[in-house]
C-alpha cells in the first residue's frame, strides 16, 4: 500500500481497519525521508520519539482504546515551534545548538492527539522570505521541479507534504508563509483568525501579524488539525477566549449559500499569464454551479506591502533583540558584553534577519517613528476598514473574498536573491489578511500530480473573523467539485 499517497481521513480509516500498524507507517516515512533526497524538507528528524509515540498508539488501538482521527498521524513540525528537548533552529545559525525547554501549545493539543511528529522542517531564517533559500542549513526544494523553489517560509512543511515525506504539516505565517508554499508546492495552507491558535511556543517574528497553522493534502485534512490546535491558552494573551465548534464536516446547503467577492484590485495586471489563466478556471467552478459572486473593490490594497514591510521588521528588530548571546547560546569568544552582542549578532545572523532588523530599528527611531511607523499603523487601519465593508450586509455583503494566492508560479532557485524587492512582491496577495488578522486558506486550483511536469496555482479565500468553518466548508465543496 503507497502510505505516501493518503489523506488523514483515509490513514486514520485504514489503521483501524489493520492495514498497516502506525509503527509501520511512522517507519516508511522514515525509509523515504532517508532514501529520496531530492527534496530536504527536514532540517531535523525526531526519530526515536517518532517510533515510541507511534508504538504507544499501536498498544492502544490493540487494547481497543478509543483513538481519534490524528492519532498515528506523521507531522512534520516546522522549526520555528518548540517541542521540549529536542532542537530548534528557526533556520538560524545563532540557534544551531539550541534546545527547547518546553513545548509550544499546538504540540501539547497534537500530543493529546497522539500525533506522530516525523521532524522539523526547513524555514527561512526566523521565517523571513519567500522561497527558503533564506535557510542558514540548505536549500529546500518543490517536488514539482527540483530546479524550483518551493516558496516560503514554511517551504520545508509543503515540500514534506507535497513530496509524501510526511501527511501533513504544522507552518507560521506572518504574510503568507504557509499559504504561498501551498500555492507553489500544490497543497492546502491555512492561516487561521489571528488569535484562534495559540502562538505560545512559537519563535516570534512580528507578534500582531504571527499565526501558526496548517499544510495538508486536503482542505479537510486541514480542517481536522484545526480543530486539535485551535482554542485559548492562557500562555497566550492574544489568543481568543471565545471556543468556536468544529470545522472539520461538509455541509453543503450552507457552503451553497455563502456569497463570494472578487476584488478588483487583485486582478489588476501584474500576474503571470498562466497564474492567471488558472485563477480564472478556479473562479469559473463557483459561477457555472450557481454561487452568487460580486465584484468587490478593496481601494487600500496598494498600500499593503510598503504597510507591510514597516511593521513587520519594526516588531521583528524588538523580538530578535532577545538573541544577544547572553540569554541565548553565545557564538564567539568575547571580553566584553558590547564584543559578546557584536560577535553573536555578527556571525549568527545572515542577511536577511540582519537586513530587517536595520529597517526596523529605522522605522522605529526617534524622528522616523511618525513618518513611518505611525503612519503604517494608519494604512492598516484603512485596509481592515475596507475588509469590514466588504463584509457588512449594509455595504458589499458577501461571506467569503476569493483572490489569486501569489502572483506567479514556483520560480528557479536563485532568480530572485539578489533582489529582496522582487522576492517581497511575491506577499502581495496574502499580507493583507495577516495585517487585519482574518483567516486565509489556500487551494490548489487542481490536483497536480509530482512528476506530471506542471506547476501548481493556489487560490485564496478569506473569511470572517474566527469563521474558518465558511472558507473550510467552501473549499470543501471545491474539492469535491474538482476532485480530491
Ligand atoms: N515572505 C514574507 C516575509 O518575508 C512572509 C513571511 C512569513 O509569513 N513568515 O516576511
Amino acid at each position: 500500500m503507497d502510505i505516501s499517497g493518503l489523506t488523514i481521513k483515509s490513514f486514520h480509516n485504514a489503521l483501524q481497519r489493520k492495514e498497516f500498524s502506525a509503527r509501520e507507517a511512522t517507519d516508511f516515512y522514515f525509509k523515504r525521508i532517508s532514501e529520496d533526497d531530492s527534496v530536504r524538507p527536514f532540517i531535523s528528524t525526531l526519530e526515536i520519539q517518532a517510533r515510541e509515540r507511534a508504538d504507544a498508539v499501536d498498544k492502544m488501538l490493540a487494547d481497543g482504546d478509543e483513538t481519534g482521527p490524528l492519532a498515528g498521524v506523521p507531522m512534520a513540525i516546522k522549526d520555528n515551534i518548540l517541542i521540549e528537548n529536542t532542537p530548534v533552529t528557526a533556520g538560524s545559525q545563532i540557534l544551531k545548538n539550541y534546545f527547547a525547554g518546553y513545548n509550544a501549545t499546538v504540540i501539547e493539543k497534537l500530543k493529546k492527539e497522539n500525533c506522530v511528529f516525523l521532524g522539523k522542517t526547513n524555514l527561512d531564517e526566523f521565517a523571513m522570505g519567500s522561497s527558503t533559500e533564506n535557510s542558514s542549513f540548505h536549500i529546500t526544494k518543490n517536488p514539482h521541479d527540483l530546479k524550483r523553489v518551493p516558496g516560503g517560509s514554511s517551504g520545508g512543511s509543503a515540500a514534506a507534504v507535497a513530496g509524501g515525506f510526511s501527511l501533513a504539516a504544522l507552518g507560521s505565517d506572518t504574510g503568507g508563509s504557509i499559504r504561498q508554499p501551498a500555492s507553489f508546492c500544490g497543497v492546502v495552507g491555512l492561516k487561521p483568525t489571528y488569535g484562534a491558535v495559540s502562538r505560545f511556543g512559537l519563535i516570534a517574528l512580528a507578534s500582531s501579524l504571527d499565526q501558526i497553522g496548517t499544510l495538508s493534502k486536503t482542505v479537510e485534512d486541514s480542517a481536522i488539525v484545526f480543530d486539535a490546535i485551535k482554542g485559548s491558552d492562557e500562555h497566550d494573551a492574544t489568543s481568543d477566549k471565545n471556543e468556536y465548534g468544529a470545522t472539520a464536516f461538509f455541509d453543503d446547503d450552507s457552503a451553497k449559500k455563502l456569497t463570494i467577492g472578487v476584488p478588483k484590485e487583485y486582478f489588476s495586471g501584474g500576474m503571470e499569464k498562466e497564474t492567471e489563466a488558472e485563477i480564472n478556471n478556479a473562479l469559473h467552478v463557483f459561477k457555472k454551479n450557481g454561487f452568487t459572486v460580486k465584484k468587490i473593490s478593496l481601494p487600500h490594497t496598494k498600500h499593503a506591502l510598503s504597510c507591510y514591510y514597516i511593521i513587520m521588521p519594526a516588531e521583528a528588530s524588538a523580538n530578535l533583540a532577545r538573541f544577544d548571546g547572553v540569554r541565548y547560546e553565545r557564538n564567539q569568544e568575547a571580553e566584553s558584553l558590547p564584543e559578546i552582542y557584536k560577535k553573536t549578532r555578527g556571525s549568527g545572523f545572515g542577511n536577511e534577519p540582519k537586513r530587517r532588523i536595520l529597517l526596523g530599528t529605522f522605522v522605529l527611531s526617534s524622528g522616523y517613528y511618525d513618518a513611518f511607523y505611525a503612519k503604517a499603523q494608519k494604512a492598516r487601519q484603512l485596509i481592515a476598514d475596507d475588509f469590514k465593508r466588504a463584509f457588512a450586509p449594509a455595504d458589499y455583503g458577501v461571506d467569503v473574498i476569493f483572490t489569486p494566492t501569489s502572483p506567479t508560479r514556483a520560480f528557479k532557485i536563485g532568480e530572485k536573491t539578489e533582489d529582496p524587492v522582487s522576492m517581497y512582491l511575491s506577499d502581495i496577495f496574502t499580507v493583507p489578511v495577516n495585517l487585519v488578522g482574518l483567516p486565509g486558506l489556500s487551494i490548489p486550483v487542481k490536483k497536480y500530480v509530482v512528476g506530471s511536469g506542471e506547476l501548481p496555482v493556489g487560490f485564496q479565500l478569506i473569511g470572517k473573523r474566527f469563521h474558518e468553518k465558511d472558507i473550510l466548508n467552501l473549499g470543501m465543496w471545491y474539492e469535491r467539485e474538482v476532485g480530491e
